[in-house]
């Protein structure tokens, strides 16, 4: 049976543990032929840096090759009207993998509904995320490694706007879902966000509910006990028009209100809701969260498409 990643939990606890394992096992520099003559089509129909990039080093990494359409929404036959479904019944005719990102939220869903191969959801509108969830998680993984949390469990706090982001949502529900199989242990999960923007949608509470203690903030909460912080830039292309959003920007002198084992993770891009200023403090994890991006990556194309 084809496998299909449209959702953050859509491998089970064991297989993504055996895949970060896996990740953990990548070579980042050098090339290998894991997957010789395997083809990777990456459709692009929204803006992407890391997630398009990192999936296509990925597969040429284990040694196969990618067909790459970005800017699909102009320059594929979505132009002439083409259905997503066409499109991607088509495409999965001529690659081993399909990894999609859309500005529709659950498009992922409908294309892997008609693909003949795997189809890894890049991002859908503000649905979801998941290899960006594996990623972070792989994160929160290391720092444990480091030593740096404890059995009691983690607190985390999600800061920005929570309410359209696709990688909070695929986030928080990995962690409640497949966290303790993994080895985190969650001693609650936070929010905050500028003017009702920090407040996650009811899905994700809901998940939340009963499964770890869960604290919605309208003010800056106290940092000095927060394990994890994941900030999110506002997803201004995913507001109604007219709604503001004031950012609030995680300065450096919030990061030295930390503990020194806290990290802060972002998924990036980051706007001004990051100052570079925090860039050079020890807890500033983001940009080797973005590297464990192409290691999780090779591991779950690998994982998808070995033989
Ligand atoms: N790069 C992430 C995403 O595609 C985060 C973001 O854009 O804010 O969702």
């Amino acid at each position: 049976m084809v496998t299909h990643i449209t959702k953050a939990t859509s491998l089970s606890p064991e297989r993504l543990k055996q895949v970060l394992q896996s990740a953990g096992r990548m070579d980042a520099r050098n090339s290998c032929t894991m997957l010789p003559n395997r083809i990777v089509a990456l459709l692009f129909y929204e803006a992407s840096t890391r997630t398009r990039l990192s999936f296509e080093s990925a597969t040429k990494r284990l040694g196969g090759n990618t067909l790459t359409m970005s800017e699909a929404k102009q320059f594929s036959s979505a132009a002439k009207g083409e259905t997503l479904e066409d499109t991607v019944r088509v495409i999965s005719g001529y690659a081993d993998c399909i990894v999609l990102r859309h500005g529709s939220a659950g498009a992922a869903e409908r294309a892997a509904s008609v693909s003949q191969v795997p189809l890894i959801n890049a991002g859908d509108g503000n649905n979801e995320h998941p290899t960006q969830a594996y990623l972070d998680i792989f994160t929160i993984l290391k720092a444990y490694g480091q030593k740096r949390f404890t059995s009691e469990g983690i607190k985390i706090l999600f800061w920005g706007d929570n309410e359209n982001s696709r990688t909070v949502r695929s986030l928080a529900k990995l962690l409640v879902s497949h966290g303790p199989a993994l080895g985190i242990q969650i001693r609650s999960i936070e929010f905050f966000g500028p003017n009702g923007f920090g407040v996650p949608p009811g899905d994700v509470s809901e998940a939340l509910a009963g499964a770890c203690n869960l604290m919605l903030h309208t003010k800056p909460p106290r940092l000095e006990d927060v394990d994890v912080v994941y900030v999110t830039r506002p997803q201004r292309e995913r507001h109604q028009s007219g709604k503001k959003l004031e950012v609030v920007p995680f300065t450096l002198q919030l990061a030295h209100q930390l503990p020194r084992r806290a990290i802060i993770m972002h998924p990036l891009p980051r706007t001004d809701e990051l100052p570079m200023e925090v860039d050079g403090d020890p807890r500033a994890w983001y940009f080797t969260q973005s590297d464990h991006g192409l290691l999780v990556r090779m591991a779950l194309i690998w994982h998808l498409l070995q033989k």
